[in-house]
Formats: structure tokens, C-alpha cells, sequence
């Protein structure tokens, strides 16, 4: 370790205090992704416990020139959490300020720290009766300044928007280690330039999210859940137009899934028994949220599924008894990344198409894939009612995983993302880029685009302090 990162290293323990800046043993909790593609090592990790706190750090940091990756939850798909392996990056870990700061009933607002993992603001809002409608299956550890930083979606887009129109306010610390407060909690201020939108989705880059004003809604009185199976995409689509038409803001969810997703999940967790997937080429869940009753809710469910299965939209469907069976088909739908793993890496991609043309592009991209490698599977799942698909690549069956990640990962992404851009989609509808998707966001964004959003780095991040080399080259 060089002198100055020793005096660094001292600054921060006065800081934060000497047991919360880990500098060694086993840090892989915060040195490695998610999905274990990446391990970095850090110079230390910070885990400062007041805004106060981050704004010191952030000025140490900025006076030794060491840069500084922030962290929620760890539970981001880009690798944009991580250090990387130089050993000079300091890792901020918002984990211990977790705190639910106020709930305003009257004005369905409540306001958190950055660290405050998912679950437990959806909880606290729960227990007052209102609903935080922001979920996705790392609830239960991500953060809501990771949510933010990443702008994440979730299976609720459809009816309340993503991490971004849940969000009235933020409170940020800037490059410069200053406190910018903007937690009022309004829904209308138009007093210039939107700074809480361009922090929102900025993965880390621009500053650090400290603390959050969110926006709350009333509990449904009911959720019904629907499970039906699909001959094909065009029909699920068919199937999203009319739920909408039908159920209208009711319908809070819809989600697609592939046979060979629900083939993986059906092998590798046995418990979970996976209803309707051998004969059908998809299956749709579908959520209804209604403001009446349970039995209203039924009525409606079961009268869409009716009229799809009179105009040949599905082959069957199920409608969840009770909320046990309810949570039992969501655990299906959560269970495929983990399905994914148990089976070996395979080649992820998080995009979104227009709905209308997701039926063109799937058979498109998929028979270009099959004549490029012949036998390879494709995981294709994702919130259809937000466009948005998770299109993932295996390896043919008894191929090694890691093998054909290594060598076929370009090949594969170039053709997806290829066709991603003739069907005029997004190459990251969700997820961010990260440090995994830099060279793409180069090759793929529009060149005007990059570079307002270098002006806007360098404007506000002038020494590059932030996420360094993440979303935008360095
Ligand atoms: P981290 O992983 O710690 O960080 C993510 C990024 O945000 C990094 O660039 C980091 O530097 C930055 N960051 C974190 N905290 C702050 C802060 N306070 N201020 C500034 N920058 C910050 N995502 C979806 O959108 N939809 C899904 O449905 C979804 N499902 C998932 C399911 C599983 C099983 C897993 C593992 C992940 C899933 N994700 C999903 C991805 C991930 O959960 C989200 O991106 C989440 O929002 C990240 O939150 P986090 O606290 O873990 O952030
Ligand atoms: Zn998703």
C-alpha cells in the first residue's frame, strides 16, 4: 500500500470509524458481482452511517484522487457495483443507512435512506396501509438507491412506471463532497432543470444517492392472479391487448415465459410444480389489482380468459385460488434466473422492443442464433407489458457452460444486438450498463447522445471520481 492510501485509509476510519472501513479478510461480499463474473479488489470499503459521513468520504476521496464505487445491495446484473482489480478504488456501502426516515399519509409520500433495502420500505408502507409498488426478486436485498441508480423496473411497471416515476425527490452528494437537498416531495416543481432525473439511472457516475422522496398509493383491495398458456408470442401479445382493454389500470402485471425458461425451472426445482407448460410454446402470468373485492376481481379474471379462449387467444389457463397459490406462481417466474444458474452462465440480454414487434423479432433473432450455433437453447422470458424481454442464450445441451460463454459471447451479442437495433429497440431496458456493457452503449447509443452525456459527466464529475469507466468510457 503507497503512503498516501495509508493516510486515506486513516481518514476514512476517522470518518466512519475504524470498524466500518474493511480494508482486509474476506471482502468478497463487496468485491464480487452478483452473478459472480467479476471479482475486483478494493483499496477498502467505506460504509459510512450519515449523509454527513458519505459527504466526508467523498471529499477525502476527491483530496488523495482515489476513486469511488458505490453500493447498495451488490444485486446489480452489469457489474457496476464492484471495484475493479487495480486495488485503488474505495467502495462506498450505503448498507447501514437502511433507516425509513418519514411517511406522510396525506401525501401519500415517504421518504428513506439510500440504504434502505426494498422489502422493508414496501413493508412499512404495508403496515400503513399503502402500497410502494416498486418489485422485483432481489428485493429482499437490493437497495432503493440501487433502484435509483439504476432506474431498476420490476413486474408492476406496467401499471405504476419504474424506479423513476416512483421518485418525487432525492437528497445527493456531489463530486465535490457537497450535500444537495431535494427531498420535498412534490409532484409538480418546474424550477428548472430536473437534477433528481438525471441522477436517477446515472448507475453511480454522476453522484451519490443518499436519501429518497417515494411516492405511495393506496392497497389494493384485492390481487388475483392469472396463469395462462399461449400457442404463441403473437398470442400473448393478443392476450396483453385485451387484458388491457378489459381489466384497464387493473391489470398491474404481465409477464411472459418461454417453454424452455419453464423446462429449466420445472428440472432444477422439483417442489415447484410448473402448471401447463408441456403443450404450449409460452405461458403468460397475469395480475389483476382491483380497488372493489376479491370476487369482483375473480369475476373479471375469469371473464377475460373466457373471451381469450373463445377467440383461440390460449390453449388454458388457471386462476389462483388464494394468496398461496398466488405467491407460488410468482415464485415460478422468480425461479428462472436461478433455474438459469443451476443449468451453467449463459449469455444474458436485458432489451426492450416495441410490444408490437417482439413476435417479428423473437422468430427473427432466433432462427438467426439456431443457423449461427447449431442447438443452442434460448431462455426467453420478461415483463411483455413493458416490452421488455430477458433473452438469454445457453449453451447447447451437454456443452460447457463457461467454454461457450468464452467463446461465443461476442459472436452472440453482436447478432442480438444487431437485430435489437433493426427492430428499433434498446440494447438495456432495465438493468444499466455497468462496466459489462460500455463497448455496446459505444457502438449502440446514438453518437449526439454520448456525447451530451459526456458533457454532462464532465460537467458535474470533472475529475472523474465517480464509477470511473462505467457507462461511459473513461
Ligand atoms: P447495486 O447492485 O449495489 O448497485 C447498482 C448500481 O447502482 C451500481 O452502478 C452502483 O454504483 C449504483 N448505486 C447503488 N447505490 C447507489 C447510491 N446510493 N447512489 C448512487 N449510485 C448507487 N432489476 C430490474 O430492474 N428489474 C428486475 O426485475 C430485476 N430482477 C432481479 C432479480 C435478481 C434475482 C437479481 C439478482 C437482480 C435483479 N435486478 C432487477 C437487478 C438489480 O436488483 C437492480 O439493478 C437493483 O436496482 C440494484 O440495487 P442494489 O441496491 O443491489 O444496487
Ligand atoms: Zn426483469
Amino acid at each position: 500500500m503507497t503512503p498516501q492510501a495509508a493516510v486515506l485509509l486513516q481518514e476514512l476510519s476517522a470518518i466512519c470509524g475504524a470498524a466500518h472501513v474493511l480494508s482486509q479478510g474476506d471482502l468478497s461480499a463487496w468485491e464480487a458481482d452478483w452473478r459472480k463474473r467479476k471479482r475486483g479488489k478494493a483499496l477498502a470499503v467505506a460504509r459510512p452511517a450519515s449523509t454527513e459521513e458519505v459527504a466526508a468520504v467523498v471529499q477525502a476521496c476527491a483530496r488523495h484522487g482515489a476513486p469511488i464505487v458505490t453500493q447498495g445491495g451488490n444485486t446489480g446484473l452489469v457489474v457496476g457495483s464492484t471495484p475493479d482489480d487495480s486495488g485503488t478504488e474505495v467502495v462506498l456501502s450505503l448498507q447501514r443507512m437502511n433507516r425509513v426516515l418519514a411517511l406522510d399519509a396525506a401525501n401519500m409520500t415517504v421518504t428513506v435512506q439510500a440504504g434502505c433495502v426494498l422489502q422493508a420500505l414496501q413493508q412499512a408502507a404495508l403496515e400503513r396501509g399503502l402500497l410502494f409498488p416498486l418489485s422485483l426478486a432481489a428485493e429482499g436485498s437490493c437497495t432503493i438507491g440501487g433502484n435509483l441508480a439504476t432506474n431498476a423496473g420490476g413486474t408492476q411497471v406496467l401499471r405504476y412506471g419504474n424506479a423513476r416515476d416512483l421518485c418525487l425527490g432525492l437528497q445527493v452528494v456531489n463530486a465535490q463532497g457537497q450535500i444537495w437537498d431535494g427531498l420535498q416531495g412534490l409532484r409538480k416543481d418546474n424550477t428548472g432543470y430536473d437534477l433528481r432525473d438525471l441522477f436517477i439511472g446515472s448507475e453511480g457516475t454522476l453522484g451519490v444517492i443518499t436519501a429518497a422522496t417515494l411516492k405511495l398509493y393506496p392497497q389494493p383491495a384485492a390481487q388475483m392472479t392469472a396463469w395462462a398458456a399461449v400457442p404463441t408470442l403473437e398470442q400473448a401479445v393478443a392476450l396483453l391487448g385485451l387484458a388491457q382493454s378489459r381489466l384497464g389500470p387493473g391489470l398491474t402485471g404481465f409477464e411472459v415465459m418461454g417453454q424452455f425458461a419453464l423446462r429449466l425451472v420445472a428440472r432444477h426445482f422439483r417442489h415447484l410444480r410448473v402448471p401447463l407448460h408441456e403443450h404450449s410454446a409460452y405461458c403468460v402470468l397475469a395480475e389483476l389489482s382491483d380497488a372493489e373485492s376479491a370476487e369482483h376481481a375473480r369475476q373479471s379474471l375469469e371473464q377475460l380468459l373466457e373471451l381469450a379462449l373463445e377467440k383461440n387467444i390460449i390453449d388454458d389457463a388457471v386462476v389462483a385460488e388464494n394468496q398461496s397459490q398466488a405467491r407460488q406462481l410468482w415464485h415460478i417466474r422468480e425461479a428462472i434466473p436461478l433455474a438459469q444458474v443451476e443449468e451453467g452462465l449463459n449469455i444474458k440480454h436485458d432489451i426492450s422492443i416495441p410490444i408490437s414487434r417482439i413476435p417479428e423479432f423473437v422468430s427473427h433473432t432466433e432462427a438467426l442464433l439456431a443457423r449461427s450455433i447449431s442447438g443452442v437453447r434460448l431462455v426467453n422470458f420478461g415483463h411483455l407489458g413493458d416490452g421488455n424481454l430477458h433473452f438469454n442464450v445457453q449453451a447447447p445441451g451437454g456443452q460447457d457452460a463457461r467454454h461457450f460463454l468464452q467463446t461465443r459471447e461476442a459472436q452472440v451479442n453482436a447478432l442480438v444486438y444487431e437485430s435489437v437495433r433493426a427492430f428499433g429497440g434498446s440494447i438495456s431496458a432495465e438493468h444499466g450498463i455497468g462496466a459489462l456493457k460500455v463497448d455496446e452503449l459505444a457502438h449502440h447509443k446514438n453518437p449526439v447522445a454520448l456525447q451530451m452525456m459526456q458533457a454532462i459527466k464532465q460537467a458535474l464529475d470533472p475529475l472523474g471520481l465517480f464509477n470511473p469507466g462505467r457507462v461511459l468510457f473513461r
